[in-house]
């Protein structure tokens, strides 16, 4: 029910006070956005200006944005390492926050490698917090009575490790779901999850999925709505239902908890939990044996009325799958976020994923615009502000936050395709440099190009060598995989490579790619053994033909070293002579190589 119109929202009319009050935050921060990003400007230069690295700019207590964008660098993670490198190892003094910084956040960007730390302060949880707070009130707008059931939300943590000087290092969302303010959330009839705190906060990440699974089973009938939050984690959640429905099914028939889950306190959780219910049992077991799975998700869970997840960027490619396996049912993208800042919200979340649009709240940082073209090396010099960005145009996002970055370049390319009242509107383009990525692995062309070159030498004493290379992420398979193309030249046709060797190179591959590629590999499971594809010789010749024939420039023409285009991957295919995959599992630790 509509609460009355002193507190309607231009968005719409609210379903609750709470939520009233959530709208009308939102259409204050709109309105007046170039307001409140000079404010928030002026709060982080003010309160740092006595921190190491604003004092070696001389803004001598200047703290807008004339003073900001005449005194100091746009930069990269790269240009901070030093300072970065020195809080981990333990500098307590105020090097880019006047607060101390409680944590470091680790990126799924990397750099040499290993993940990104991005330092952070305490009250940045708040500030995370808050945008969270706004995305029910929102989605309520379009769908009616989510407080009428639960949300079946696949929610997990990863391994934490130590900084030298004491600090932990750990992924934003491990550290949001650790924290009091999503442990002891107050309870909110909107916001109700089947999963019990104690899975989600389970570190084992075959025991957190098993038991998320089993209380979204039990619960059926009151999931609303189902979501992960990137597609990929929704994708495999279903792919695990696959593997292992039989023994949940078992579990739910006997009420007895499958003797793998041995983390204490979610035995005890699930105690609570668990009880004999065999006509649920026969449901699951006679739908999961089924051959066909389209629609495996409405019907299990029959009263889903959209799937959580984020499908922008390079989780678009998850749209079919999770299409067949869910009916079409509607896609909610409903936040725009990263470990250094979290941006904004979708203020239409039912929309469909090719119109998604993020809505940055100025609050939450302060955001300059860097205009991009991608023919030029466009210089850090004609920054734009939140405001005066102009529709159609694509921008890099460069932010200054509260926990001590500073015209901080973000790598994603964002389009404008609108305002709400001041406020901007973006399209996610890319992240800039992507080449690959199944989940939150992101590997660039350097890495695939020293990856090729790691592995090749396996070939030398083979007289072998690779004269051409491309990619493809595979996510037709669950996990999904890398594919790399390779075009072999070999010299001695008595002593060419075997098929062990070959299969040793999609492992050394494997070996050469960054932390968050060989994590998803061997802790979550998140992305399949690598395969390589030998293609026949004169295969990238054909490649090059093909492009010349579609007008590319015969001079200009370079190996595209991905490639998504179905034509292209069909001849790739047509000529593919062996496929080898990686024979074991690539070297993880959580600890830093470095
Ligand atoms: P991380 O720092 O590991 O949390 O990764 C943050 C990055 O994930 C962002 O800079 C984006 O490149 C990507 N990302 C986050 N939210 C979205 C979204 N809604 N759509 C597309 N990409 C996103």
């Amino acid at each position: 029910m509509a609460v009355d119109s002193v507190l309607s929202s231009p968005l719409g009319p609210p379903t609750c006070e709470k939520d009233a009050k959530a709208l009308q935050f939102i259409e204050e921060m709109t309105r007046n956005a170039d307001a409140v990003q000079e404010r928030v400007l002026d709060e982080i230069l003010t309160r740092n200006s006595q921190t190491e690295y604003l004092k070696r700019f001389k803004l001598d207590g200047a703290s807008d944005r004339e003073a900001l964008k005449s005194k100091i660098p746009v930069v990269t993670y790269e240009d901070l390492q030093p300072e970065i490198q020195r809080i981990a190892n333990g500098d307590r003094s105020p090097i880019l926050s006047a607060h101390p910084i409680s944590e470091f956040l680790t990126s799924s960007g990397t750099s040499a490698g290993e993940r990104k730390l991005m330092p952070t302060i305490k009250e940045e949880l708040d500030r995370r917090q808050l945008l969270y707070s706004l995305l029910m009130p929102v989605m309520n707008l379009y769908v009616p009575g989510l407080d009428k059931g639960k949300g079946l939300y696949f929610l997990f943590i990863k391994s934490e490790t130590k900084t030298p000087g004491g600090l932990l290092a750990r992924p934003v969302l491990t550290s949001y779901y650790k924290s009091e303010h999503f442990k002891s959330r107050p309870h909110d009839p909107y916001n109700v999850y089947t999963s019990p705190n104690e899975a989600i906060l389970c570190a084992d990440s075959f025991q957190s999925m098993y038991t998320q699974m089993l209380c979204g089973l039990y619960e059926r009938e009151q999931v609303l709505r189902l979501g992960a939050v990137f597609a990929s984690g929704l994708v495999r959640a279903i792919r695990f239902l696959q593997l292992h429905w039989s023994q949940l099914a078992h579990d739910i028939r006997t009420g007895t908890l499958n003797p793998q889950i041995t983390d204490p306190s979610v035995c005890e959780r699930m105690g609570k939990i668990m009880r004999p219910n065999p006509d649920l049992a026969d449901f699951i077991a006679d739908e999961c044996c089924k051959e066909n799975w389209e629609g495996i998700i409405t019907r299990i869970w029959p009263k889903t009325k959209y799937l959580d997840v984020i499908v922008t960027g390079a989780m678009a490619q998850y749209i079919p799958t999770l299409d067949y396996y869910s009916g079409g049912l509607p896609k909610a993208c409903t936040m725009y976020a990263a470990s250094e800042c979290y941006f904004g919200l979708n203020l239409n979340p039912m929309c469909k994923p090719s119109e998604v649009s993020y809505t940055i709240m100025p609050n939450m940082g302060y955001f300059e615009f860097l205009p991009h073209d991608p023919t030029k090396n466009s210089s850090p010099t004609n920054l734009v502000d939140l405001v005066d960005v102009e529709v159609g145009k694509e921008y890099e996002l460069v932010i200054t936050t509260y926990a001590g970055l500073y015209r901080y370049r973000v790598g994603d390319i964002l389009r404008v395709t609108g305002f709400h009242n001041s406020a901007p509107q973006f399209h996610f383009v890319r992240r800039k440099n992507v080449l690959l990525s199944i989940d939150s692995d992101k590997t660039d062309e350097a890495e695939l190009q020293r990856a090729v070159e790691n592995a090749s030498k396996l070939l030398r004493e083979f007289n072998t060598s690779v004269v051409e290379y491309t990619s493809y992420a595979d996510t037709k398979t669950i996990p999904g995989h890398y594919v790399i193309y390779w075009e072999l030249l070999m010299k001695d046709l008595n002593n060419s490579p075997s098929d062990e060797v070959l299969d040793k190179c999609c492992l050394a591959m494997e070996e050469s790619l960054n932390t968050v590629y060989r994590q998803g590999r061997v802790a979550c499971n998140s992305i399949g053994p690598l395969e390589i594809r030998v293609v026949k010789n004169g295969t990238f010749e054909e490649l090059m033909d093909y492009a010349i024939s579609r007008g590319a420039s015969i001079n200009q023409y370079k190996v595209p070293r991905c490639v998504n285009f179905a034509p292209i991957l069909e001849l790739l295919d047509s000529r593919v002579m062996s496929r080898h995959f990686s024979p074991s599992l690539p070297q993880w630790t959580p600890e830093r190589r470095r």
